[in-house]
């Protein structure tokens, strides 16, 4: 999704430095909190705020932020980067964070995420009215670590000129012998692919989920590498047949008025994978609320209003991805245009707990 993003520090450094140089000897002590007391009232007044670490950068979520803080007065400051770069600065600030709400992409990241102890369970009956249960953490009687708030698909694109559709239109069949020497995939440790290799697990269990490891490595035109659309481009140059990428790679391909990205597209057939058995393996961009977050009501206020209707659409469709809530449309040619499929019926929490059993499976395997 999005990357090595920029990192905007503006109100929020100033926070981190309240935080961060609070004094603990003698006079200096004693002067600070008489300020703080003498200073309650001026609390009240000063304009309530939220610092929000994300890891999606998207023109349409200024938009998204400026309709938050215009309906609630609350104002947003930003951390914007990589989802490894968000996690690994949440470590190492360690309780003085200043950070309110996290918002990752795959179930695999908020899984390291939460088990990281990086988020705090919230209680909320709208999201839990709002997001299916299957697009959040595993609901502890203290509340939900993460939410959900879009959907993407992990789908199977081919070369026309090399391929039938029918020979490709599951996981499984990528690891069959009759697509030797054709498969292109990125890396075995990637969370695009722990995700979808856990969730074969909750559904087939280890040996068969292994077995499958082996035949798609078995197949691989060539070692692992590269992102997603490097895949859907090498199946265009014809390097190999077939291979995996998350849908929106590919929409936004299909979207593209560019003349190169056009003709990569005529190259390509696409295919909802499973639809004749376990439905199309789903993955979601999340979020919670931070472990110590020093403004827990207007993160939790914020993710409510990121399941509302109006912030569900603009959310998904930045990224070409569908809402978590199923009642709210978006309009967008691309996902239009692939149409309607049937979806996995796995739930992200077990793609998570998941995780280290699908990296050993890979492993012994050699998807490197
Ligand atoms: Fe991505």
């Amino acid at each position: 999704m999005s990357s090595n993003i920029s990192s905007r520090i503006s109100p929020l450094g100033a926070v981190k430095q309240r935080t961060a140089n609070w004094p603990v000897y003698g006079l200096k002590r004693l002067v600070v909190f008489a300020a703080v007391a003498c200073s309650s009232f001026a609390w009240a007044d000063k304009p309530a705020e939220l610092n929000l670490y994300s890891a999606r950068h998207y023109q349409t979520d200024e938009a998204l932020y400026n309709d938050f803080t215009k309906s609630t007065g609350i104002k947003i400051n930003r951390i914007e980067a990589s989802d490894n770069a968000l996690i690994e600065r949440l470590k190492s600030e360690g309780s003085k964070s200043p950070a309110d709400v996290i918002l990752l992409v795959d179930a695999a990241r908020l899984w390291r995420a939460e088990t990281d102890g990086l988020f705090q369970p919230i209680k909320s009956e709208y999201l839990e009215a709002r997001i299916p249960a299957n697009l959040r953490s595993q609901v502890l009687p203290e509340g939900v670590k993460w939410f959900g708030f879009s959907t993407r698909a992990r789908v199977i694109v081919y070369n026309k000129a090399r391929i039938q559709a029918s020979d490709v239109d599951s996981y499984e069949k990528l690891a069959d012998p009759r697509n030797k020497g054709q498969v292109c995939t990125r890396s075995g440790s990637h969370p695009y692919m722990l995700s979808l290799v856990g969730a074969m697990i909750d559904r087939e269990g280890i040996p068969a989920t292994e077995a499958w490891a082996r035949g798609m490595v078995a197949n691989m035109a060539r070692a692992p590498r590269g992102g997603d659309s490097d895949q859907i481009k090498a199946v265009a140059s014809g390097e190999c047949g077939v291979a995996l990428t998350n849908s929106y790679y590919f929409i936004r391909m299909l979207r593209s008025k560019k003349p190169e990205d056009q003709a990569i597209i005529a190259k390509l057939g696409f295919v909802w994978p499973n639809q004749q058995t376990s439905g199309t393996h789903i993955n979601i961009a999340g979020g919670g609320v931070a472990k110590n977050a020093p403004h827990p009501e207007s993160a939790k206020k914020f993710l409510e209003y990121l399941a509302s209707d109006a912030a569900q659409a603009y959310f998904a469709d930045g990224n070409n991805e569908w809402p978590v809530v199923a009642s709210v449309k978006v309009e967008n040619e691309g996902l239009a245009k692939l149409g309607n499929f049937k979806a996995e019926n796995v739930s992200v929490a077990a793609m998570g707990r998941n995780q280290i059993e699908a990296q050993k499976i890979l492993d012994r395997a050699r998807f490197k």
